[in-house]
């Protein structure tokens, strides 16, 4: 019987989540997706409208289906959480069930269990400002957006795991080496996934016989990447400095993810898995 898959970050055509979402999707999974509320609309009209026509199309031809689209805010994770002005926001007013917790819920009732999970959302309001410069409060939102976020994610949908299956999350270096220019503790944030993956891949692979693993990627022109306002610099280094020099694409990201949610990689859990052209192996740049 094929596969769900549940992928949490996927509001346009550019991204990991939408290359992860293909990648599953040609292996014959079902792909349901969580879709930040903000940005709901444009992405469920552009669906609609066949703007991403284009870009859904699988190596055998046929088009990408997404079964549902789910609306996620993945800070919170119940309606107790949600601030009176973020419910009597506009963007979030005309959607309902978004919390963490709601959206397992309505997975659970539309579908009944999922076998894959993805976490392929991050966000820092204060990524352009060094760490010496970032408030307590935009530390404290990257950590929350970008790493308890996960932790959240897992806890209400493994539940709705059946045995067997996979979690998988987005990394990036600036957790393990210095990458200037990643700031607003978006450093921290991938530190404390990557730890949490090593825990997480402990009590859910003990409890439910979940794998949980990360992919360390390299530069992509994501919408993400370019509000962070270095990622032509970091493609240019990745190309000119790593073993392997060509453009990464997102959808060797994606076929790295539809292999660890495989049984190919049934003893893999608690991963971190670099998919940069090698980058992460060298110690200076040449
Ligand atoms: P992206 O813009 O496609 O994905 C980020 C998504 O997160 C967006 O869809 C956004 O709407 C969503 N999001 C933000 N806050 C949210 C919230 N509170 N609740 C729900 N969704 C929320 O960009 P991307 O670069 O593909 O990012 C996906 C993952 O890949 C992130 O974890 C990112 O850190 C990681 N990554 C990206 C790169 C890169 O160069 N692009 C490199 C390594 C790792």
């Amino acid at each position: 019987k094929g596969k769900r898959a549940f992928i949490a970050g996927v509001a346009d055509d550019n991204g990991y989540g939408w290359a992860i979402a293909k990648s599953l999707a040609a292996a014959g999974a079902e792909i349901l997706v969580g879709t930040w509320v903000p940005a709901l609309n444009i992405f469920e009209s552009s669906l609609r409208r066949g703007k991403f026509d284009e870009s859904r199309v699988l190596p055998d031809g046929s088009l990408m289906e997404i079964a549902k689209v789910y609306p996620l805010d993945a800070v919170f994770d119940n309606p107790d959480d949600v601030p009176e002005d973020i419910k009597t926001n506009k963007r979030y007013a005309g959607s309902s069930n978004w919390t963490v917790q709601e959206a397992a819920e309505s997975v659970r009732k539309d579908f009944g269990s999922i076998d894959i999970l993805v976490h392929s959302l991050a966000n820092g309001p204060e990524v352009s400002k060094p760490l010496l410069e970032t408030s307590r409060k935009g530390y404290l939102a990257a950590l929350s957006a970008s790493s308890y976020s996960y932790v959240s994610l897992l806890k209400h949908f493994v539940p709705i795991m059946n045995p067997g299956g996979s979690s998988i999350s987005l990394t990036y270096i600036a957790s393990e080496r210095i990458i200037p220019g990643y700031g607003g503790g978006m450093s921290s944030a991938k530190a404390a996934l990557e730890s949490d993956t090593r825990v997480l891949a402990f009590e859910a692979g003990r409890k439910h016989k979940i794998r949980v693993n990360t992919i360390s990627a390299g530069p992509l022109r994501s919408r993400a990447a370019k509000a962070i306002g270095f990622i032509d610099m970091m493609i240019d280094y990745s190309l000119e400095n790593a073993p392997l020099q060509k453009e990464l694409s997102a959808e060797e990201v994606g076929n790295t993810a539809a292999f660890l949610a495989s049984p190919l990689a049934s003893a893999i859990t608690g991963a971190v898995i670099y998919v940069d052209n090698g980058l992460n192996a060298m110690g200076v740049g040449v």
